[in-house]
């Protein structure tokens, strides 16, 4: 039955598969409860209760509250309790819940219905009035927190004064009286603060604790999780009202959170924490440091045994490892949640081969759920084995990876470092929601409380930080903006490093070596590569790349820049040569000393794509890249001119030195352009001076010779860059092939080449059927093919306006990370429609950054192309992605 308008649902009316409405807490709730499990009673007002409430400007839909009420009468009859009621009232929470987890990003009052006058209701019913100024101090906190807005700092300090003036160190020695006085502080706090008195009605608590969970969707660091995880800002947050269960009524009470697998391995036993004589947030909030799980089969074996035997029912149940709320009231449990567990990305690895094996999952579903972001930490840094280090102290091992770099002490300071390309290690007590910004700017966090289900841990390990929390051993500061370790102290700038996969402080810079790949990671992508039909191919310029890349899985070479060999500064000289000579002779003078170093990358590049294509791009940048700067050499030039005048020049050296430069500055000034990118460059250098292309195409050539006779198996492809006219690519088609044959001579039937060209200016894309005729293949250069559809710099844009535009939602993503379906994709569209008309075995890949980029992935796959190449550490993800798109 649906009360009203239906915004407001009992938790025997919903189910699992209602989590759009019910968001994720909710429909839990209810899927537990019709499971027949421990829940204790509540309902779940939904989450277009809370679109209505933003659509209506902060305003409670109509009616809401007459729903609620509705409810509420439900609940009171369950628990024969009356809300309000002075002798025996009925307490509830009021919890946030949204579509997609975001944990402890919202806000949550616990313990709502108490007030002066039930505070001695509770006392008396329980004969605990210890327990029950406990929880009345507690609503209190939150709510003016939560509802009022009041810094939790304030209320800790009030806390911390109570306890030195009753001479109590822990909360659990606090006295009734104790937390009397302390709520009479509170209230005089808020009162003090917002000018309005600690609400007394349940009724009036109740509706501002479900405005304030309304508005908690909106603080700022909910915004800031939903962008960093592309969680919609319309989804709004449900909002769960649920009886009150007591983990803080006496040793045989507690409340914990438990993992059906080990979140950090993977491991198939139950992980977690709990705290005796505790409520609801300590365990999750950091401040207190509960104990492992294992200790709860020693001090409550029959709530250990049922909780057991609960979470394996939920791992079933839910076909994935689950992440548990708990409370023991008087020896019984009670469940509050359960969701999908967050992991590690070994964890995750490890789990969804494991649910596989035990035959919980088929290798799709174990494929289709992997976070594709889960595989860039897998192949993270870590610590080298041989490192030696300074190890100061050991923490929970929270989320792991090594990182390295300076120490700050808050959030903000970690934000304003890494804006300024700083690498910085985030330390602090304990970090809360609100130090989002700084986790997310930081390259790990450290803390020195809180247990592996603390927020720290939480959220570094969803966003693939190294986390090192709980680490007691170490004293922090932050006021002083320090961390002592013993005797040794870090102050804020110095270097420091942490391992997220073992727990360790370490003191100073260490290196860091890449990740690796697991053995479960390489069993899903054995299974990914049975499933996808997109080939992965790398972006890689020299041999050591390309091996990295081939042990990744790359089926070939998809995009070898050559210019990126002509870099090296031994071979700087011989390319400004080439640059600067006058004639054609002087240019195929300089080019023969080019030619070997050339052809020796091509063979170690042959050697290990052994019987794999290998894409070659003939040179493309403006050649003024090569060349030094002009500001510098005009410089260096007035120095010589001084130095001359000066009569310091009596070899004559230093007038040949200015007279070179001089040469230079000519060269530089007249390679100038306005637009370089627009500029001479890609094939129109080809056509100006094809005597460059005719010794690339030449050491390829002779490279594929050299390594046929070794035995090799060489898939050329000569990539010609730029393309905006057939003409240009059939010219130089032309002098490609007459090379490959006077190179290749009898070896030619050997030597299965293609030609062919990245499609990378809209004006090839609109003519590929044109283009088509000249090329083997089409490699879509979506970098510049975004700059030039776009019509916006690849190089500026970003800090310049684009990011602006993703952040005000004028563009749904920036393009030339994730590709423009609309625009980009329809030229890919197009392209490939007509130039498959023409050649029906055209091959066609992407070879920008988009290639591995999940989403773009997922558009090349559905757009029919043969294949994606990316750079050599994208590649297992490439491998996922292109399997993912399948499914
Ligand atoms: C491209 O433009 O997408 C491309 C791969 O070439 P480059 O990035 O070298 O310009
Ligand atoms: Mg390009």
């Amino acid at each position: 039955m649906i009360n009203g308008n239906g915004l407001v649902q009992s938790f025997e009316q919903g189910h699992a598969g209602m989590k759009m409405e019910l968001g994720g807490k909710g429909a839990n709730l209810a899927e537990m409860t019709r499971a027949g499990l421990p829940v204790p009673p509540g309902f779940t007002i939904t989450t277009q209760a809370c679109r209505d409430y933003y659509a209506s400007g902060e305003q409670l839909p109509a009616g809401l509250m007459d729903e609620v009420n509705v409810a509420l009468r439900e609940l009171e009859k369950k628990q024969n309790k009356q809300f309000g009621d002075a002798a025996c009232p009925l307490l509830v929470s009021v919890r946030s819940g949204s579509v997609s987890s975001m944990p402890g990003m919202m806000d949550t009052i616990l313990n709502v219905g108490l007030n002066d006058v039930t505070v001695h209701g509770v006392a008396e019913a329980t004969q605990n009035p210890r327990f029950a100024y406990d929880c009345y101090r507690r609503l209190i906190q939150m709510f003016g927190n939560v509802v009022f807005g009041i810094e939790p700092i304030r209320f800790e300090k009030l806390l911390h004064e109570m306890k030195t003036s009753c001479g109590v160190e822990h909360d659990r020695d606090v006295s009734a009286e104790g937390w009397k006085q302390l709520v009479d502080r509170y209230k005089e706090l808020i009162a003090s603060k917002s000018g309005k008195p600690f609400p007394q009605s349940a009724d009036e608590q109740l509706q501002l604790a479900v405005e304030a969970v309304f508005r908690s969707w909106n603080n700022s660091r909910a915004r800031v999780y939903r962008k960093v995880n592309r969680i919609p800002d319309e989804q709004g947050t449900a909002v769960n009202i649920q009886a009150m269960v007591f983990g803080n009524k006496g040793d045989d009470c507690g409340t914990g959170v438990v993992f059906t697998r080990d979140p950090s391995t993977g491991e198939k036993q139950l992980y977690g924490e709990y705290l005796t004589n505790a409520q609801g947030e300590d365990v999750v909030a950091g401040v207190r440091t509960p104990l492992p799980i294992a200790e709860l089969e020693r001090d409550m074996p029959d709530v250990f045994a049922s909780l057991k035997h609960t979470a394996e029912r939920l791992e079933r149940h839910y076909r994935d490892m689950q992440d548990i709320e708990f409370t023991v009231e008087h020896g019984t449990l009670y469940l509050l949640q359960t969701r999908t567990g967050k992991r590690s990305a070994q964890a995750a690895m490890k789990i969804g081969v494991d649910l596989v094996d035990e035959g919980i999952l088929t290798k799709e579903e174990a494929i289709a759920r992997i976070e594709i972001g889960h595989l860039d930490q897998l192949l993270h840094p870590a610590i080298p084995a041989d490192a030696v280090l300074d190890v100061l102290a050991v923490g929970l091992p929270a989320s792991p990876g090594a990182a390295t770099g300076e120490a700050v002490f808050d959030a903000d300071t970690a934000e304003e470092k890494a804006k300024a390309g700083r690498r910085v290690i985030l330390i602090r007590s304990e970090t809360t929601p609100e130090d989002i910004h700084g986790v997310l700017a930081a390259e790990g966090v450290l803390t020195s409380r809180g247990g592996m289900t603390s927020h720290a841990a939480v959220v570094a390990r969803g966003m693939g930080k190294p986390c090192v929390c709980g680490c007691e051993e170490v004293r922090i500061d932050a006021d002083t903006r320090e961390l002592r370790a013993g005797e040794t102290i870090i102050r804020e700038g110095d270097s420091i490093s942490i391992d997220g996969s073992t727990g360790r402080v370490i003191r100073g810079e260490v290196p860091l070596r890449a990740g690796e790949m697991s053995a479960e990671l390489s069993r899903l992508l054995e299974w990914a590569d049975g499933i996808r039909t997109l080939r992965v191919a790398a972006n890689a310029d020299n041999p050591a790349d390309a091996a990295k890349a081939r042990e990744f899985g790359a089926e070939g070479i998809g995009l070898c820049r050559t210019e990126h060999m002509f870099l090296a500064p031994e071979r700087l000289p011989a390319v400004r040569e080439m640059i600067l000579a006058e004639t054609k002779e002087e240019r195929e003078a300089a080019l023969v000393k080019l030619l070997p170093m050339q052809q020796e990358d091509f063979e170690g590049m042959f050697r290990v794509m052994d019987g794999l294509p290998v894409t070659i791009r003939l040179l493309d940048p403006p050649l003024h890249e090569f060349l030094p700067n002009a500001d510098e050499l005009r410089a260096r030039a007035a120095e010589l001119a001084a130095d001359i005048r000066s009569g310091g020049d009596s070899s004559g050296e230093l007038r040949s030195q200015a007279a070179e430069l001089e040469t230079m500055l000519r060269k530089v000034r007249s390679l100038h352009e306005a637009n370089p990118m627009l500029g001479q460059r890609g094939c129109r250098l080809g056509v100006l001076f094809p005597e460059i292309y005719d010794m690339q195409t030449e050491a390829v050539f002779r490279a594929a010779a050299v390594c046929i006779r070794e035995g090799v198996h060489v898939w050329p492809e000569v990539m010609v860059p730029l393309v905006g006219h057939v003409n240009e690519l059939r010219f130089l088609r032309g002098r490609i092939e007459h090379t490959a044959e006077n190179v290749l001579g009898e070896l030619l039937s050997r030597c299965p080449y293609k030609v062919g060209t990245m499609i990378e200016v809209p004006r090839a894309a609109l003519t590929a059927a044109q283009i088509a005729e000249c090329a083997d293949f089409f490699s879509f250069g979506t970098n510049d093919l975004t700059q030039m559809t776009y019509g916006c710099s690849r190089d500026d844009a970003e800090g310049k306006f684009l990011t602006h535009y993703v952040d005000h939602k004028l563009l749904p993503a920036n393009p030339f990370q994730t590709l423009d379906r609309d625009g980009v994709g329809q030229l890919i569209e197009w392209a490939l429609e007509q130039g498959k008309a023409v050649r029906g075995d055209l091959k066609t890949g992407v070879c920008g950054e988009h290639g591995g980029d999940p989403e773009s992935i997922f558009f090349c796959h559905q757009a029919g192309l043969d294949y994606v190449s990316c750079s050599p550490y994208r590649i297992p993800l490439a491998r996922i992605a292109a399997a993912q798109a399948r499914l």
